[in-house]
């Protein structure tokens, strides 16, 4: 597992629950979203109404299952959690649909895997609250429509692109999470710590925010490291200085870089000059899927200006070589 990646692991899950922000107030930064979202459930509120169907995309980590219980929270309503490839069949989307009370929230994460079948029985569920079954099989056939109780789908995805057009205009509410800033994610460490127990000064909680590669998840997942090596290295307080050597030996840059990273960008400069290489050729010469790169280690490159994509392939930047102190080669 790498230590910053946006993906949960088994640990992650577990100590996560119990930093979950539960209402809008607690929940730190994505300021355009969560103002829209207070005002749309505050209008279907005030209406007696169910809240719109809404659809949360951006990378792994930035709270997207969070703001899904968030968003049932304030609605004063339970929420029902489920999973694109854990639907395998229709009659698994029915069982869940006719479970659920009026109003509640279903949170669909990875909604871009459903199976497409699946997902056309979603469509009437989402616009009309009810459900086309068909009863039999061959010529006796007959087709029944279910009623069911309003409620409101939340779908979470890493790539907005992965859904289908007529699934995307069923959703009234489309919020994009953006990667978090320095300032908000050195708050939600310090809301962590203070979760945890755990002694932190402000710059103790900059330097891990710095490297956490504006996501949430990494943040709290480097903070219970630190937290760790605080505990038996130093005197349990967390300072810039600890913070640094112990990210240093978890071996997570300034920038929140690692070993794939380097590894990427310097076989990047070192075998083809800097670019532009086709992602094929890029894969085959580090050894990994040429998916894995694009889906995993190329969106936080691309975000912070490392990495750029050019009809004619990948490209390091200026920042990389001024980031590693190589010296830009000369044409
Ligand atoms: P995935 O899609 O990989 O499950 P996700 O986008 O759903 O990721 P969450 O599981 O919601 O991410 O968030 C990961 C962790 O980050 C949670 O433990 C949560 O406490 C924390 N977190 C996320 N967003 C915020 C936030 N805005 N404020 C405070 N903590 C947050």
């Amino acid at each position: 597992d790498r230590v910053v990646s946006g993906a949960a692991n088994s640990q992650d899950l577990s100590f996560e629950q119990s930093l979950r922000p539960q209402v809008l107030s607690q929940y730190i930064g994505q300021d355009k979203v969560k103002d829209n979202l207070a005002i749309f459930i505050e209008a279907a509120k005030q209406r007696k109404e169910t809240l719109d169907h809404v659809l949360l995309y951006g990378p792994p980590g930035l709270g997207k299952t969070t703001l899904a219980a968030v968003i049932a929270n304030e609605m004063g309503v339970n929420i029902r959690t489920t999973s694109g490839p854990a639907i395998e069949r229709p009659g698994d989307l029915a069982a869940i649909l006719t479970a659920l009370e009026p109003g509640e929230v279903l949170f669909i994460d990875e909604i871009h895997r459903l199976p497409r079948a699946i997902e056309e029985i979603l469509y009437p569920a989402m616009e009309d609250f009810c459900l086309d079954i068909v009863i039999g099989k061959g010529p006796s056939a007959r087709s029944v429509r279910l009623d069911l109780p309003p409620f409101t789908l939340v779908g979470a995805t890493t790539r907005q692109g992965a859904i289908s057009a007529p699934l995307r205009d069923r959703f009234g509410v489309l919020c994009r999470l953006e990667y978090y800033s320095e300032n908000q994610l050195t708050n939600i460490v310090l809301r962590t710590a203070e979760i945890l127990h755990t002694g932190i000064d402000r710059e103790g909680a900059i330097e891990i925010a710095r490297r956490s590669r504006g996501t949430p998840r990494i943040a709290n997942r480097l903070l219970r490291r630190v937290r760790d090596y605080a505990q038996v290295q130093g005197n349990g307080k967390i300072t810039m200085e600890l913070a640094e050597t112990a990210l240093e030996r978890l071996q997570v840059d300034r920038l929140g870089l690692d070993h794939i990273d380097h590894k990427l960008l310097k076989g990047i400069i070192e075998k083809f000059k800097g670019g532009p290489v086709g992602l094929e050729t890029i894969a085959a010469s580090i050894g990994e899927e040429s998916d894995t790169i694009e889906d995993v280690y190329e969106p936080y490159l691309l975000q912070i200006g490392f990495l750029q994509r050019t009809p004619r392939g990948r490209m390091v930047t200026k920042l990389v070589y001024d980031h590693f102190h190589i010296e830009i080669p000369t044409m």
